[in-house]
């Protein structure tokens, strides 16, 4: 068997993996890097990236069907026409244009990438089945294990046929005229909004009496009055039972009624979990936090020189946390003193209109026991945000009462995703409501609504 010693050995390539290799090699660290499908993960290929460019794509489309049919605007366009087929080679397009640039960065930090699927033999030792069928064996000194996530399946209506993952759903060959989804968490509302859009008739059914239940009611309620202008058909407090021979999708609500979803297809967006088998993650008997891997602020696991990252230690399940500890993985094992110990990790919605969530809500911040004042200002009230047709939603800002420290933000609105840097920021650099009240922010911007709610909050708001 061919066999090769390195000082650190990555397995995964999504942004946990790719970050932690480019970052150790940059710092001069050998580094091999295990991935048995394209680099760039979840994220770049399957998830993040194509997840937005398809958004994109059914944002544009209804604008012009909008424009199509009396726009306020004075623009008259005749009935636009989607072929679904380039739009899915247009995302295809960016996605290895990234996948590329990830390639071309690893190679730049003299990081050797092995395309293979890794199983581990011991902490030191792992053994790469190479696509060619050698097997390759990999001994190093330390093993960081970013092998990410997989969709969670419904057992009793597993994936195949017409029940697909949000991996089929963001390559479609053609559009259901019928779509079902199962779950209105993120990936389930964002997916489903772009195929109501894109011209499905879609309906989502979800366990909990609410859409994003993750998120307050007040930041989901712009949504929920979106998704209902859209006809988006929601069945709330709902859980899916199973398929009929027909392919209807059966339902049983919560007086325990049951009915049939017609459905062409039906897209299972219930959760993601983090990848632990297939691998020989098992013989490593690692403390583990539920399904997860448990780490510590260093992403060190229970044993000495194996560390982990990304979506295999649990929540929150994003991109950007996966990268950050990435980062300070491979730090650390360059002896750098780093702790992962983020004030606050942003959460978004992709959806229409999008939600944004840094820090603490109202609601945790009080059941952390602080004593806090809370402001909105809406888009209503902003300029910009009427020139862009987007004057649904607001911003809201979460902050101590006694020293104007600022705990959280939360946005419902067109394009908040964008004001999430400075949420993070505010939060990261300890911010007080004084802070960003004395900021002068550029005129007409959505951000101006980020200056008025501090100034609300301290009962000096000037634009409402
Ligand atoms: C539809 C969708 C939309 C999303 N949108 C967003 C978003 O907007 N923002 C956001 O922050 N997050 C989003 N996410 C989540 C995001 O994609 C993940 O949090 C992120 O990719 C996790 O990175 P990771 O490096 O931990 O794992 P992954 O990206 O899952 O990468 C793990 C890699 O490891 C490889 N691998 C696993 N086991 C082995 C093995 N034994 N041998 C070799 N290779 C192996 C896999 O092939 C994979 O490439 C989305 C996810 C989905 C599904």
């Amino acid at each position: 068997m061919n066999s090769k010693t390195t000082t650190l050995l990555v397995i995964g390539g999504g942004p946990g993996g790719y970050v932690a290799a480019i970052r150790a090699g940059q710092l001069g660290i050998p580094t091999v890097l295990v991935e048995s499908e394209a680099l760039g993960g979840t994220c770049l290929n399957i998830g993040c990236i194509p997840s937005k460019a398809l958004i994109h794509a059914a944002d544009e489309f209804e604008k012009a069907r909008h424009f199509g049919n009396n726009s306020p605007l004075g623009i008259r366009v005749a009935s636009p026409q989607i072929d679904v087929r380039q739009t899915v080679r247009w995302k295809d397009g960016i996605v290895s244009r990234l996948t590329g640039g990830v390639a071309a960065l690893l190679k730049r930090s003299g990081v050797q990438v092995i395309r293979g699927w890794a199983r581990i033999e011991d902490g030191k030792t792992v053994d790469v089945q190479t696509a060619s069928g050698e097997t390759q064996r990999l001994r190093c000194e330390h093993l960081v294990l970013a092998t990410g996530s997989t969709a969670v399946q419904l057992p009793f209506m597993p994936f195949g046929g017409s029940v697909i993952s949000s991996t089929e759903a963001l390559a479609p060959q053609e559009l259901p005229r019928r779509l079902v989804v199962v779950g209105a968490g993120y990936i389930g509302l964002e997916l489903g909004i772009a195929y109501r859009k894109l011209g499905a008739e879609v309906a989502v059914v979800e366990a909990t009496p609410r859409v994003l239940p993750a998120y307050d009611d007040e930041l989901t309620r712009p949504v929920l009055a979106s998704l209902k202008r859209l006809g988006v058909v929601l069945h709330l407090a709902c859980t899916v039972q199973g398929l009929d021979p027909g392919g209807a999708v059966r339902v049983r609500t919560a007086k325990a009624d049951e009915f049939a979803l017609p459905a062409d297809r039906v897209l299972v967006a219930v959760g993601r979990q983090p990848r632990t088998e297939g691998f020989g993650l098992e013989t490593l008997h690692l403390d583990m936090a539920g399904r997860a891997v448990r780490v510590d602020e260093q992403c060190r696991t229970s044993m000495r020189n194996v560390w982990a990252i990304g979506d295999l230690t649990g929540e929150p399940m994003l991109a950007h946390r996966a990268m950050a500890q990435g980062e300070l993985v491979a730090e650390v094992i360059a002896g750098h003193k780093r702790r992962f110990a983020p004030t606050a990790i942003a959460a978004i919605c992709f959806t229409d209109p999008e939600v944004v969530a840094v820090g603490l809500s109202p609601e945790e911040a009080a059941e952390a026991g602080h004593d806090c004042i809370t402001a909105s200002f809406p888009f209503a009230a902003n300029g910009r945000a009427m020139t862009l047709e987007a004057s649904e939603g607001f911003v809201r800002v979460v902050a101590r009462r006694d020293n104007h420290l600022i705990l959280g933000w939360q946005a419902v609105g067109r394009a908040v995703s964008e004001l999430s840097t400075a949420f993070s920021q505010s939060i990261e650099l300890g911010a007080t409501l004084e802070d960003i009240a004395g900021t002068i922010h550029a005129h007409p911007t959505l951000g101006e609504a980020v200056q008025e709610s501090a100034l609300r909050a301290l009962g000096q708001a000037l634009h409402i």
